[in-house]
C-alpha cells in the first residue's frame, strides 16, 4: 500500500521521517546547495549570502516537483527533488496553486 500525504500530521511524519531527511541530503548535495531557479535565471544562490559582509545563511527548501499529496508515489523519488531557496519556493507553490492559497508555503522545510 501507497502511504497517503493529505493530512498535516501524514506530511509531518512523512517529513521527520529518516528515509526524507537522508533524501533530503543527497538532493542538496547533487544540487551543490544552490537554488535551481535562481541558478536557470542566472542568479546564483548557494547556501550562504553576504549580508554586511557578514555570511547570512540561506533557507534552502528541497521541493517536489510532483506534489507528494497528489503524488505519493513520488516522495521518495530523487529525480521529483528539487533544491529551490524559500523565495523561489513560495513562488513556485503560489504559481501552482494561484491566489486562492496565499498562505506562506513552509511543509517542506522540516
Ligand atoms: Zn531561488
Ligand atoms: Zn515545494
Amino acid at each position: 500500500m501507497v502511504a497517503e500525504y493529505k493530512t498535516l500530521e501524514q506530511k509531518r511524519k512523512f517529513y521527520k521521517s529518516k528515509e526524507w531527511q537522508t533524501l533530503r541530503k543527497a538532493a542538496l548535495e547533487r544540487d551543490n546547495h544552490e537554488c535551481q531557479k535562481c541558478k536557470r535565471e542566472g542568479k546564483v544562490h548557494v547556501d550562504s549570502i553576504k549580508v554586511d559582509g557578514q555570511r547570512k545563511s540561506v533557507e534552502l527548501n528541497v521541493h517536489h516537483k510532483y506534489e507528494i499529496e497528489q503524488f505519493p508515489k513520488l516522495a521518495l523519488i530523487f529525480e521529483n527533488l528539487e533544491t529551490l531557496c524559500l523565495n523561489c519556493h513560495n513562488e513556485t507553490h503560489e504559481r501552482v496553486f494561484g491566489n486562492e492559497k496565499k498562505k506562506k508555503w513552509n511543509d517542506e522545510k522540516w
